[in-house]
C-alpha cells in the first residue's frame, strides 16, 4: 500500500505541542487587544502582482521563494509569503483609510515560502503580525516596536534583543547607494554570489548577507546619509523607546529583505535556532499604500516567526501553564449503570466541566487504568447498586479520598468540588 508523507518543509502540530501554539496565540491575541490592534483575515492568496509589488521584485521572497500557481482561469496567484501585501491590499479596497482614526490590525495564521527547510525554517510557517496605517508619527513606530517586544516577554522567553535602524527614504537610499557601491567594489570578486547580483540589482541588500558580514566592518553607514527629517524622525523613536525602557541596539547595517520600508526597522533577534538569529522583525513603510494602488498613507508593522518562538521556548525548557486535565473520568459498570452513562456524561458537560468515558467497552481494572492515564482530577464511578439508591461514588485521584454523592446533586458537587480544587491549585 502506498503510504503518504508531509510536503518537505511542513509540520504536523500534534496534540501536546497545539497546546504550546494556542498558549502563544492567546497570548498575541491579548496583547494585541490591550495595545488596541483588531484582528483582520484575509485570503491564503491573492494576485501574484501584489507581491511583486507589494514586497519587491529584487527580494529573496519574490525572485525565489513564492508558491506562484496559476488557476484555472488563467490568472497567476501566489500563496501568501507574509502578510502586509494583503493586509495593505484590504486596507486599500474596503476603504479603511476614510476611518477618521489610524487602522491598527492585527494577522496570525500560516504563510508560504519555497526555501530550503531546516529547524526554524519552513514552507509553511506563521506569523503573527501587526500593521498600523494612517500615521507618521515616530510614537507609533515605538509602539509596534514595544508590542513586539512585549510578546517575547508574555509568552516567557529570555534574551531577545532589539536591534533599530533607519533605512531613510527612497531618495536617501539612492544617495547611500553610490557611496555603499564605492566601498563594496573593490572587494567584488571576494564576495559570495548572491551579494555580488545584490550589487547590481539592489545594493543595499548586500549588508544583509550573513556570509559576508565580517567584510562590512568598515562600510558607510545610512545614518550618516540622512537628512534631517530622517534623523529627526530616528530619534524621536529612540526617545519613545528609552521613555518606555524597551532597551535595544542601534544596527546601521539592519536593512531588512523588503523593499517598500521607509524610516524606521527593527529586528527581534534571540540566539539558539542553529545559525538563524531573527525571530521577527518589522519597520515603517511609507511608499506601501500608493504601491499598491491606494492613496498615500504611512504606515509601520511587524512580523513575528511563530515557529522560532515556539523552538526558543522548547530550547528555554518554557512549558507554558495550559489547562488540558479533564475534571472527570465517568465509569458505570453494569447494565443499567452504562444505559444513564451518557446522561451523566452530558450534564457534567453542560454544566462545564471537562468529563470523558470510555467507549472501548473495557472492564473494571482497564477502567480504572484509563482513568488514571487521563488525568482526570475525578473518577465518578456508578454501579448499578449506586444507581437505585440515586447515587454516585466520586473519587478524588489525588488523595484517593471517595464519597457517594445524589445523582441529581453531581454537576453542582463536583462543580464545586472542582473550583474548589482549583482554587487550592492556585495558591503559592
Ligand atoms: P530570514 O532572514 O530568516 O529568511 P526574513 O527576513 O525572510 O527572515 P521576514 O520576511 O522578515 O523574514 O519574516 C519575519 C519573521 O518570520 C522572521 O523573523 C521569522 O521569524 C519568520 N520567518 C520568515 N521566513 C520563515 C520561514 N521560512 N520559516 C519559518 N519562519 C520564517
Ligand atoms: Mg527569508
Amino acid at each position: 500500500m502506498k503510504t503518504f508523507q508531509k510536503p518537505p518543509g511542513t509540520q504536523d502540530v500534534l496534540p501536546n505541542t497545539v497546546e504550546t501554539w494556542q498558549f502563544v496565540e492567546k497570548t498575541a491575541r491579548d496583547l494585541c487587544r490591550r495595545f488596541h490592534y483588531r484582528e483582520i483575515r484575509t485570503p491564503m492568496f491573492e494576485a501574484t502582482e501584489l507581491y511583486q509589488r507589494g514586497v519587491g521584485e529584487t527580494t529573496d521572497i519574490v525572485e525565489k521563494e513564492m508558491y506562484t500557481f496559476e488557476d484555472r482561469g488563467h490568472r497567476s496567484m501566489t500563496l501568501r509569503p507574509e502578510g502586509t501585501a494583503g493586509v495593505v491590499r484590504s486596507y486599500v479596497e474596503n476603504k479603511l483609510y476614510g476611518d477618521p482614526d489610524i487602522a491598527k490590525l492585527y494577522y496570525i495564521g500560516p504563510m508560504f515560502r519555497y526555501e530550503r527547510a531546516q529547524a526554524g525554517r519552513y514552507r509553511q510557517f506563521h506569523q503573527f503580525g501587526v500593521e498600523a496605517i494612517g500615521s507618521d508619527d515616530p510614537a507609533l513606530d515605538a509602539e509596534v516596536i514595544a508590542l513586539g517586544y512585549q510578546f517575547y516577554k508574555e509568552v516567557g522567553l529570555n534574551g531577545i534583543t532589539v536591534e533599530i535602524n533607519s533605512v531613510g527614504t527612497p531618495e536617501i537610499r539612492a544617495s547611500f547607494r553610490t557611496k555603499l557601491l564605492n566601498f563594496l567594489e573593490p572587494m567584488r570578486s571576494s564576495l559570495c554570489e548572491d551579494c555580488q547580483s545584490r550589487m547590481d540589482r539592489n545594493p543595499l541588500r548586500v549588508l544583509d548577507c550573513k556570509v559576508d558580514q565580517p567584510k562590512f566592518e568598515g562600510a558607510p553607514s545610512i545614518l550618516d546619509s540622512l537628512d534631517e527629517e530622517c534623523t529627526d524622525h530616528f530619534t524621536q523613536v529612540r526617545q519613545s523607546l528609552d521613555a518606555m525602557d524597551i532597551p535595544y541596539r542601534i544596527n546601521p547595517r539592519l536593512v531588512r529583505g523588503l523593499d517598500y520600508y521607509t524610516h524606521t526597522a527593527f529586528e527581534y533577534k534571540a540566539q539558539g535556532i542553529g545559525s538563524i538569529d531573527t525571530v521577527g522583525g518589522g519597520g515603517r513603510y511609507n511608499g506601501l499604500v500608493a504601491e499598491v494602488g491606494g492613496d498615500d498613507r504611512p504606515g509601520v508593522g511587524l512580523g513575528i516567526g511563530l515557529e522560532r518562538t515556539l523552538l526558543l521556548l522548547e530550547n528555554q525548557q518554557i512549558q507554558p501553564n495550559m489547562d488540558t486535565a479533564l475534571d472527570v473520568y465517568v465509569i458505570t459498570l453494569g447494565e443499567n449503570a452504562d444505559r444513564e452513562s451518557p446522561v451523566i456524561v452530558q450534564k457534567l458537560r453542560n454544566a462545564g466541566l471537562a468529563v470523558d468515558r470510555d467507549y472501548q467497552g473495557r472492564k473494571m481494572k482497564a477502567l480504572f487504568k484509563a482513568a488514571d492515564r487521563t488525568g482526570a482530577r475525578f473518577t465518578a464511578i456508578l454501579g448499578d447498586d449506586e444507581l437505585e439508591r440515586g447515587e454516585i461514588a466520586l473519587k478524588n485521584m489525588a488523595t484517593g479520598e471517595q464519597q457517594h454523592v445524589p445523582l441529581s446533586e453531581l454537576a453542582t458537587v463536583v462543580f464545586s468540588f472542582i473550583t474548589e480544587h482549583k482554587k487550592g491549585n492556585n495558591q503559592p
